[in-house]
């Protein structure tokens, strides 16, 4: 599966990819009706059942969970539009982007192949490049035009971290991120910031099948069971702005504890636990805007697996840099 993340040739630049067929898209047919077609069953959708091109005000689709590949999210309000992004132990797990124009149109992107990626090394992708010579990257469709807002869940945390030791990993992970740092030699090109509040009684807007649910306005880390096989996922809801990227209005992140351990401090002991400050790190990156970069890119930190003792992902790449430098 990881090949599906494959560098790609050299300069690519991949539009927005539509999964499904739109029904606007093939001319031939009469377009959905207003009333008609949308006769939707119960239960999780699939892109097939809500059509790209889709009202959701038409189909009264709003709230309800769409599922894609075994990525999910809750259908938005129109005029936003919500990403997961699923950091996995082998990579099998692909961004999913639902968008609902202000008219109630929706559509649908990978958020990994819709992005853009850039690979200037020439070099195969064989085998993993050093960090600071690895210049690939991808970004998603949306930034932090402010400050980050964000909260800490109440409940379990990973690695059994008391709140206030939480918070110093998170906010050190989320500081990596918009303070740019790198053993790369390259300057903070940043200008978002973040501010932690307190601890809160919400919870992160993820399901225990790591799909999105609907967004309640507070940006919350916190820690949960998730879908085996994923490490922690990242929802993100942003609204279009005209000439520019889109304006994230909330992120939400939670660790799976439920499947994994995680610790703030590998030792040379450490046998399957996940660093959270990588993990949080490479997280933080997705709230701000970046994707994943797959096989070969192994010493970014948006890398799309992580590894289990490694504290590497603490520090960006040269590629995780250039990446915040496009939406920076
Ligand atoms: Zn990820």
């Amino acid at each position: 599966m990881a090949g599906h993340h494959g560098p790609g040739p050299t300069g690519r630049a991949v539009a927005a990819v539509v999964l499904a067929v739109s029904v606007a898209a093939g001319g031939g047919d009469a377009p959905t009706r207003a009333g008609d077609g949308c006769a939707l069953g119960r239960g999780a959708l699939t892109v097939d059942d809500l059509p790209a091109g889709s009202s959701v005000l038409d189909c009264a689709a709003v709230g309800r969970l769409v599922t894609h590949e075994g990525a999910g999210v809750t259908v938005p309000e129109p005029g936003t539009k919500v990403t997961v992004d699923a950091l996995s132990v082998d990579g099998s797990r692909h961004g999913f982007t639902v968008e609902v124009a202000a008219d109630g149109r929706i559509s649908y992107g990978r958020a990994d192949a819709g992005s853009e990626e850039h690979t200037h090394a020439a070099a195969p992708a064989a085998a993993a490049r050093p960090a600071c010579a690895d210049s690939a990257y991808a970004v998603g469709e949306h930034k932090e035009y402010g400050t980050y807002d964000w909260w800490l869940g109440d409940g379990p945390l990973p690695g059994d971290l008391s709140p206030a030791a939480a918070r110093r990993a998170f906010e050190s992970a989320i500081g990596t991120i918009i303070g740019t740092r790198n053993d790369c030699g390259y300057g903070d090109a940043v200008g978002a910031r973040a501010k932690y509040h307190t601890l809160t009684h919400r919870e992160a807007n993820v399901d225990s099948r790591a799909h999105c649910t609907r967004r309640d306005g507070v940006s919350v880390w916190d820690a949960g069971d998730l879908s085996g096989g994923v490490v922690a996922t990242t929802c993100s809801w942003s609204r279009p702005v005209a000439g520019g990227r889109d304006w994230l209005k909330e992120a939400d992140v939670r660790f799976n504890t439920g499947d994994y351990t995680f610790t703030d401090n590998p030792t040379d002991r450490c046998a399957n636990a996940y660093d959270i400050r990588s993990v949080a790190t490479h997280e933080a990156g997705h709230v701000f805007g970046l994707g994943h970069v797959g096989s070969g890119h192994e010493g970014q930190t948006m890398f799309t697996n992580s590894f289990a003792c490694s504290t590497a992902a603490r520090t960006l790449g040269r590629g995780d840099v250039l990446g915040l430098r496009r939406i920076y």
